[in-house]
């Protein structure tokens, strides 16, 4: 199976993980690059893992120091034929790390890289749903909404065709909401993730996540969509390779 949404490169032993992510059946790894060193430390992986891909942007909380070259130098790291989608980008209202003006500017400009590439974006958005839809109205491509966690854009991101991915807080106990969103997901829609080092579900909580722990996440979601294990995982895997063009 496949962790859509991984931060390999925030992890110490990423190579480790990797192998340990393969004896948990999850074969597949997509690394998230945050910036553009941590774009060329998520490339250098996926060059020494066959399993692994490479989501590479600059998140909304760089956005206050990303520079014109920056974007330039991403770009040019989206050449790499294991670079497979632009972010995580978006808008991020709860963490004031960057000034709101220079957020919309960077993800209007990797919203624009990717419909030139004509790759998937992957979205992070938190306490800005509604200027986060704003902003992905005229973008044709495709979008993932990744570590799903704003039941009330479910209906936007079904209309429009989106992919939904959801995170290990799908398994917490106070995540109903969550888990009615999932079932109400199309199969052909969903996707799950680690987001790791961060989100680790239960009943490893509390630890460091890591790609192997994506397992547990599939088990709610089945759970939640009221499918069976064995045939959610294939479902999902090519879900991964549509959207993904893996
Ligand atoms: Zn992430």
């Amino acid at each position: 199976m496949i962790d859509t949404h991984a931060h390999l490169t925030s992890l110490e032993d990423a190579d480790e993980a990797v192998e340990r992510a393969a004896e948990a059946g999850v074969t597949r790894i997509l690394t998230v690059g945050t910036s553009v060193d941590d774009c060329r430390r998520a490339l250098a992986l996926a060059e020494r893992h066959e399993g692994v891909f490479a989501i590479l942007g600059i998140h909304p909380h760089d956005a206050g120091t990303a520079t014109a070259d920056d974007l330039a130098a991403l770009r040019e790291l989206h050449a790499h034929p294991k670079a497979v989608a632009v972010g995580e980008t978006g808008l991020d209202w709860f963490r004031d790390y960057a000034p709101e003006d220079a957020q919309r500017r960077l993800f209007a400009a990797e919203l624009e890289l990717a419909a030139e590439l004509g790759k998937p974006v992957v979205i992070h958005t938190r306490a800005a749903d509604v200027d986060t839809l704003a902003a992905l109205a005229e973008h044709a491509g495709t979008v993932v909404l990744h570590c799903f966690s704003a039941p009330h854009m479910l209906p936007t991101a079904l209309e429009r065709g989106w992919y939904v991915s959801f995170a290990g807080n799908l398994t917490y106990k106070n995540a109903t909401d969550l888990r009615v969103a999932a079932s109400q997901v199309p199969l052909d829609r969903l996707l799950v993730e680690t987001d790791c080092p961060y989100l680790a579900p239960q009943p490893v909580r509390g630890k460091r996540n890591e790609p192997a722990y994506v397992v547990h996440t599939l088990a709610a979601l089945a759970q939640a969509t009221s499918s069976e294990e064995a045939a959610l995982r294939p479902a999902i895997d090519r879900n991964a390779d549509e959207c993904f063009g893996l």
